[in-house]
């Protein structure tokens, strides 16, 4: 095995406090550095996704609108422009790369910079400084974001490679749980064996959180891909759950290093799916929730969460008539009550609506809301739909087939069905292409527990990368 970290490959990044940002705001703490650090991205969560799920939490029996955990430590915001070669908007390996290391890199470049040089991350230096470190995420471990943390490449759609890399560049975290079976069990290599053969503690099913060996290094893989749409799981809150067990194994007296990654708020963005969103929202609120806990308790602990940019072009609201809105004396309207009863995701609705014949009241029943007869006509009409580019499709010849992309039945249901929802909620998404696109805009920083004053005010992606290597004792 190669040796762990080879420093002079490294570009060095120096860190002052010289840079306007940083001397905005207030100085750190440099006799009480915390022990440990939590980083946690909510991808493509904007503001927009805090505040909906402000008003998606809310309960309507109050008067009052309930704070959320987001509302008690909002501290500032940051800028999440990429390097100039890829113009203003960010996608998540550069983002991710600026806050794990402090540069600006180019799209699509895990912790490489414009050179293709890797940089140094804060994971990195974490483990060299002696303390435990972890990742906790929805997606693939070795999807962008964590990649940024653990590894060094100039594709982030080199999954492989990746994932050979979290054992051929030396193992850097002590615990690894999300998804992504199928990238470390392959036919030419078997990467969960390897890290069993370093020690690893494997898992697979949450159930297996639970009952851990003490101080175990822990290998998590509890989906062949991704994890399923929190709505879908079988623990929708599988992100708090994978937290608090990777935080057991952690704790340590050289404290430790965590990115937790809420991966799939992107996803939503980028499928446009509002009822989605709310639930990977309510997934990391707990987090945070037990975070706040947690950080009460052990107050040398430092929580820092925001995102590497916005998803989707999401925006609460609608001017509607009067009429429609009986109870609502206004002229715009944002309504999530429906989000809140709905447990199923959009998609493995439209599956089953694709396979099984239901009426209007078993539909109902599914979704947990009520559907108009002309809604449930648009969801029939949309089955109809698809089982004719179906069946058209197969009347091709089978080298005409090969050519084109065979027509899911409940693909223009899942349209319908998440449009129905959007009215319903008057739920609007960026309309410049119907594919959900990042957006520039900034996003909201959070954070509370030691030196958490330090992210206050306006601030670029890079900063918190280069204030979080602070925190971990600077290099000069
Ligand atoms: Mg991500
Ligand atoms: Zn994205």
């Amino acid at each position: 095995m190669k040796k762990i970290f080879v420093s002079a490959l490294f570009s060095v990044i120096t860190l002052s406090c010289s840079n306007t940002a940083m001397a905005n705001n207030t100085a750190i703490n440099e006799t009480h550095l915390p022990k440990n650090i939590i980083m946690i991205i909510g991808d493509g969560m904007g503001p927009a996704f805090t505040t909906a799920y402000r008003y998606f939490n809310d309960n309507p029996s109050t008067v009052k609108i309930e704070e959320t955990v987001f509302d008690r430590y909002l501290v500032g915001s940051s800028s999440t422009y990429p390097a100039p070669v890829s113009g203003y908007i960010t996608d998540s390996a550069a983002a991710a790369t600026a806050m794990a290391t402090g540069v600006k890199t180019s799209n699509n470049s895990i912790a490489v910079d414009v050179d293709k040089k890797p940089l140094l991350t804060v994971l990195e230096w974490a483990k060299q400084q002696g303390k435990k470190t972890g990742v906790v995420v929805t997606s693939e471990i070795n999807h962008s974001t964590p990649a940024a943390y653990l590894a060094h490449n100039e594709n982030r759609r080199k999954y492989k490679e990746i994932a050979d890399s979290y054992i051929d560049d030396g193992i850097k975290a002590d615990i690894y749980l999300g998804g992504g079976r199928d990238y470390f069990i392959r036919e030419d290599r078997n990467l969960v064996n390897e890290f069993k053969e370093a020690g690893f503690h494997y898992v697979d099913k949450y159930s297996d959180l639970k009952n851990m060996p003490e101080n175990a290094r822990v290998l998590g893989l509890f989906d062949k891909k991704a994890l399923p749409w929190a709505l879908d799981d079988s623990n929708k809150h599988r992100l708090s759950l994978m937290t608090k067990a990777a935080i057991n194994q952690l704790e340590n007296s050289q404290g430790y290093f965590m990115l937790i990654e809420a991966s799939r708020i992107d996803l939503s963005g980028h499928a446009r799916d509002i009822s989605s969103a709310m639930a990977e929202m309510d997934d990391l609120a707990k987090t945070l929730e037990y975070l706040e806990d947690y950080v009460a308790n052990n107050p040398d602990t430092l929580v820092v969460l925001t995102a590497d940019h916005s998803t989707g072009g999401l925006s609460l609201g609608r001017k509607t008539g009067r009429d429609i809105n009986k109870n609502i004396k206004s002229l715009f309207v944002w309504q999530p009550q429906i989000l809140r009863a709905i447990s199923i995701s959009p998609k493995s609705f439209s599956d089953k609506f694709a396979q099984e014949n239901l009426n209007i009241q078993q539909v109902n029943a599914v979704l947990n809301f009520t559907l108009s007869v002309d809604e449930m006509n648009l969801l029939v009409q949309a089955k109809q739909q698809g089982i004719k580019l179906l069946k058209d499709f197969e009347k091709l010849s089978t080298e005409q087939q090969k050519k084109r992309r065979r027509p899911s039945v409940s693909k223009p249901i899942l349209v319908t069905i998440k449009n129905i929802i959007d009215v319903q909620t008057n739920t609007g998404w960026g309309t410049i292409s119907n594919l959900g696109t990042h957006t520039a805009i900034d996003v909201p920083v959070f954070s509370f527990g030691s030196n958490s004053k330090i992210f206050t005010g306006f601030q670029d992606n890079t900063d918190i990368g280069k204030k979080i290597f602070t925190l971990l004792g600077d290099k000069d």
